[in-house]
């Protein structure tokens, strides 16, 4: 991968230019959308899509714009509290948004794997240590039900594999090492007490 740094989802705070005003409210708008962990629609299978009208378009812009707003590279519809397998992603903030539809593993590199820091938009703050195969070949449709085969590597490949995990009501958290996720879980539960506190 070209930048080691970059995490999954979630673009890092030394990478996100300082928000002006707007942009931040913006931001906050949109993760005001982002169902947080802990709510049981991020732990559930989702279901497939069968029908490619003008509503799942309607959804998958809608996605694309609250993950353009949160400064996100990845969203998936879970994480919105709809329980679709549909999912947008975006590398690099110039590259066009992709939608896939009911995407299915169709083969990832097994003994080809790197282990990098990943965030997520529903567990802010947040960043794990999280192994997964360098390559993947993903079969879906896109917003209109065509086919769309997708071959991708580094960063595309990591962002692909943590929203195709959200459809199946598994977090990074779940794929991190024990030593992690008990530390991040410690930190989230933090982060609730101080928000009820507040
Ligand atoms: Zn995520």
């Amino acid at each position: 991968m070209a930048d080691e740094h970059l995490e999954a989802e979630v673009e890092k705070d030394e990478d996100v230019p300082q928000l002006d005003p707007e942009a931040a409210a913006r931001r906050a708008a949109a993760m005001s959308f982002v169902r947080r962990w802990g709510d049981p629609v991020l732990k559930s299978r989702a279901t497939p899509v069968d029908r490619f009208d003008e509503t799942l378009q309607q959804q998958a812009q809608r996605m694309a714009g609250i993950m353009r707003d949160a400064i996100g590279v990845g969203l998936a519809a879970p994480q919105l509290g709809i329980s679709q397998r549909l999912l947008v992603y975006r590398i690099g903030s110039d590259a066009p948004v992709i939608t896939l539809v009911n995407p299915e593993l169709e083969w990832q590199s097994d003994d080809d794997r790197e282990t990098l820091e990943e965030g997520c938009l529903s567990i802010p703050t947040v960043v794990v240590d999280v192994e997964r195969p360098v390559h993947v070949r993903v079969r879906a449709q896109d917003e209109h039900g065509e086919e769309r085969l997708v071959e991708a590597s580094g960063l595309e490949a990591r962002v692909i594999q943590h929203e195709m995990d959200h459809l199946d009501g598994v977090l990074m958290l779940d794929r991190a090492s024990r030593a992690d996720r008990k530390e991040a879980l410690r930190a989230l539960r933090e982060q609730e007490q101080a928000d009820r506190a507040a």
